[in-house]
């Protein structure tokens, strides 16, 4: 995991502006959005993708869900369009587990 980009950002060895942060969870801005809100949320233990999740990161799943939420509230999204997405295989540039909040217009496919 020593050059994972995202377990760099998470040993703060990268800069990132982190928006959050708890004992399990970062959350920062994507560096090149794909929407007008574009917010990614982290794990901090390396989890490479979705095929590497165990039943025992459940209460990290809804975590990441609630995170989710409280997202959406504080950037008013509830009543306009959002989207929860995890990438995998060739569409995932980054081999740690992430969750893309995207919200309002969608510029590109992320
Ligand atoms: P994915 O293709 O699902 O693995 O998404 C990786 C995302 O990480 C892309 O949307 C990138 O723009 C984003 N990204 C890459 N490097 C950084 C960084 N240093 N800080 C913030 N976001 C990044
Ligand atoms: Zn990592």
């Amino acid at each position: 995991m020593d050059q994972c980009i995202f377990c760099k950002i998470i040993r703060k060895e990268l800069p990132s502006k982190l928006i959050f942060e708890s004992e399990r969870l970062v959350v920062f801005p994507d560096i090149n959005p794909s929407a007008d809100i574009h917010i990614l949320i982290v794990p901090k233990e390396h989890i490479g993708g979705i095929g590497d999740v165990t039943k025992e990161q459940g209460s990290l799943l809804a975590e990441v869900y609630q995170v989710a939420n409280q997202l959406v509230i504080e950037n008013h999204l509830e009543n306009s369009s959002y989207r929860v997405v995890v990438n995998g295989g060739k569409a995932q540039h980054i081999p740690h587990l992430h969750f893309h909040l995207l919200g309002g217009q969608l510029k590109k496919m992320v």
